[in-house]
């Protein structure tokens, strides 16, 4: 029978690679890692718990890419490009075949944009993975989610909705395939379990973007982060410069449903349904949601195609003397509630 030990020096010690000499990752208490001058250090933590954050029946191999592609995620979002992660791992039980498969998914993700395994912890419980991440950033350069301005263009990555729609297939939610091809399922299926972090992205975020968040909780959800963190700075910032007045008007989003990014399989599933809640308020696509000025957009969006991420511009951000609020457009009319589905066409906070 594998001790803690063994497990953690067979499946773990080998992705603690890619340090320098005179760096530590794996085996000590802790890990000693050099600073880089002129940066700062970006540190972001996730844990997915099972049946909470990924259905039971996933496999391990997806479980572990999973947790180390949220983490990085949220580096990039910040514009940070990642240099190490660490590893909580609670098991129910010590499974050879399962940790080989674990391993491997976290290896595969880790390989892509080099980045070690500095080190963890493994306790026995309910399946739970932490990872927390680790990433530097040029000084002064990381991005928030509190700086939209008004007119920025509001901006995603790639195509949204399309890990809401696998999580339908994979907890067998929806009773048949409408009119969705094997291949479609498949796609959609991959983007529940292999989200790609946007890591190409983080040159370009930190030279053109105001602010930016991806996209974990659902389009609105996470915009409206950026909308309460921007007004509250807003109103952080007024109170310095005119102190006791309180700042209006505030920033308020507009969305065109129109314009969303949309996968052949999302956009019939949408066209079947009449309704856009899976776009609108599905989570876990770990895209990227971010303003951008206007002026910049073109030049932004050009440089992107080439490193192969598709740029949209999916609204705009405008002052309001109004509760600042999300409103969501199809074309130039406010779309109707039975349109938009379950979520509110705007959210208060
Ligand atoms: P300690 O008792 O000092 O906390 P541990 O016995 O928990 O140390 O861990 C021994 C070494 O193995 C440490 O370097 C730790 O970071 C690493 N480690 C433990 N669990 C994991 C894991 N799941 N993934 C990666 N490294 C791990
Ligand atoms: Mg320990």
């Amino acid at each position: 029978m594998a001790t803690e030990f063994d497990l953690i020096e067979h499946y773990f010690k080998p992705l603690s690679t890619g340090l320098c000499d005179d760096e530590v990752g794996i085996g000590d208490d802790g890990a000693v890692l050099n600073a880089v001058d002129k940066h700062q250090l970006v540190v972001v933590t996730d844990t997915l718990v099972s049946g909470v954050h990924f259905p039971k029946e996933t496999c391990a191999y997806d479980i572990a890419w999973k947790a180390l592609a949220v983490n990085l995620s949220d580096l990039a979002a910040m514009g940070a490009k990642p240099a190490f992660f660490s590893l909580a791992l609670t098991l129910p039980y010590s499974d050879e075949a399962w940790l080989k498969e674990f391993a491997k998914g976290l290896a595969d993700l880790a390989k892509v944009f080099k980045v070690p395994l500095i080190g963890g912890d493994t306790t026995k419980g309910p399946l739970t993975i932490t990872v927390s991440a680790q990433g530097w950033v040029p000084t002064g350069q990381a991005l928030m989610r509190s700086g939209a301005k008004q007119g920025d263009l509001i901006c995603v990555t790639n195509t949204l909705g399309d890990a809401a729609l696998g999580l339908k297939f994979a907890l067998k939610t929806i009773d048949e395939n409408h009119g969705l091809s094997e291949q479609d399922v498949a796609q959609v299926l991959e983007a529940l379990n292999r989200p790609m972090p946007q890591l190409t992205m983080i040159k370009l975020l930190q030279d053109y973007a105001t602010s930016a968040i991806d996209v974990s909780d659902g389009l609105l959800a996470d915009l409206g982060h950026i909308l309460e963190a921007t007004n509250a700075k807003r109103a952080l910032d007024n109170q310095v410069t005119n102190p006791g007045e309180v700042v209006k008007p505030a920033l308020k989003a507009k969305l065109d449903l129109d314009r969303l990014p949309l996968s052949l399989a999302v956009a019939q599933y949408v066209q079947q349904q009449g309704c856009w809640s899976t776009v609108l308020a599905g989570g876990d696509d770990y895209e990227l949601c971010f303003t951008v000025a206007a002026t910049d957009f073109v030049e932004m969006r050009s440089l992107a195609d080439k490193l192969g991420v598709q740029l949209t511009a999916i609204g705009v951000c405008e002052l309001t003397e109004d509760k600042p609020c999300i409103e969501v457009y199809k074309g130039d009319k406010l779309a109707d509630e039975d349109v938009i589905g379950e979520v509110k066409g705007y959210l208060h906070f």
